[in-house]
């Protein structure tokens, strides 16, 4: 059997985490699938909605706010890709979480307008962790994570919830990322006393290897949608209705 369509590719896709999970002894209820929409046209993101998927993750906060304009209310917008200051109130708006926290600059602009009545409960938030060095200049250094996620503990409008990565392309390397992941998230854990149960990590590249070491949550985009178009226009008029 092929699958060509998106929503049939969301299903497919659902369906090889879940064996994924039990191959490694895990509950396939326990890795999440965010669907990474980011460039795709509001009728493909409709569609796999109709299959069923709620979570969607997007990179720009223009077009998470176009997107969420055109399309059902009961989907839930995760911004996955660097938030500048100056965005914080526009993408607060819309996102359900914010998976790429980096800097206590952002944890401050988001506090001061969360506090001032931009959301009445406060933000789930992942710290975006760096393990694939010089490939990505996103995320904090590893060597960093403790001493950034005490001091969040300043930010009552946030609630961390857990740590994200974008591995390096090479397996091997990829594979050494996740392991870190890992420890660091035993170390705060320990260090807590509990929390920090989200460890995001896993793309269309490497969620296998991602789920074997824990991740509890996959961000794919590819190998549902297919290879991104260019840009996504956030002027488009082409409204699409999901549901
Ligand atoms: C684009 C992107 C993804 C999805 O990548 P695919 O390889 O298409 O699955 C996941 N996470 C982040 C942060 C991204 O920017």
């Amino acid at each position: 059997m092929t699958v060509t369509d998106p929503a049939g590719r969301y299903l497919a896709v659902r369906a090889s985490i879940d064996e994924s999970a039990r191959q490694v002894g895990r509950e396939p209820s326990a890795v999440k699938l965010l669907a990474v929409s980011k460039y795709q046209p509001v009728a493909a993101i409709a569609a796999v909605a109709n299959a069923g998927c709620r979570q969607f993750g997007e990179n720009r906060v223009a077009e998470m706010v176009s997107k969420s304009e055109q399309l059902s209310p009961e989907l839930a917008w995760t911004l996955i890709g660097h938030l500048q200051r100056n965005k914080a109130a526009a993408a607060l708006k819309v996102m359900a979480s914010l998976q790429s926290l980096d800097s206590l600059d952002l944890a401050d602009r988001l506090q001061r307008l969360i506090s001032a009545g931009a959301r009445s409960n406060p933000l789930p938030v992942l710290i975006e962790v760096n393990t694939s060095g010089e490939v990505s200049k996103n995320g904090v250094d590893p060597a960093d994570v403790a001493a950034f996620s005490a001091r969040l503990r300043a930010f009552d409008a946030l609630q961390p919830v857990g740590l994200m990565t974008v591995a390096h392309p090479d397996p091997d390397r990829a594979e050494q990322g996740f392991a870190l992941m890992g420890h660091l998230q035993a170390g705060l854990r320990q260090r807590d006393g509990g929390g920090w149960a989200e460890l995001s990590m896993g793309m269309t590249g490497d969620y296998r290897l991602a789920i074997a070491a824990g991740s509890t949550c996959v961000r794919i985009g590819s190998a549902i949608f297919g290879p991104r178009p260019g840009k996504f226009n956030v002027d488009s008029s082409d409204h699409q209705t999901a549901i």
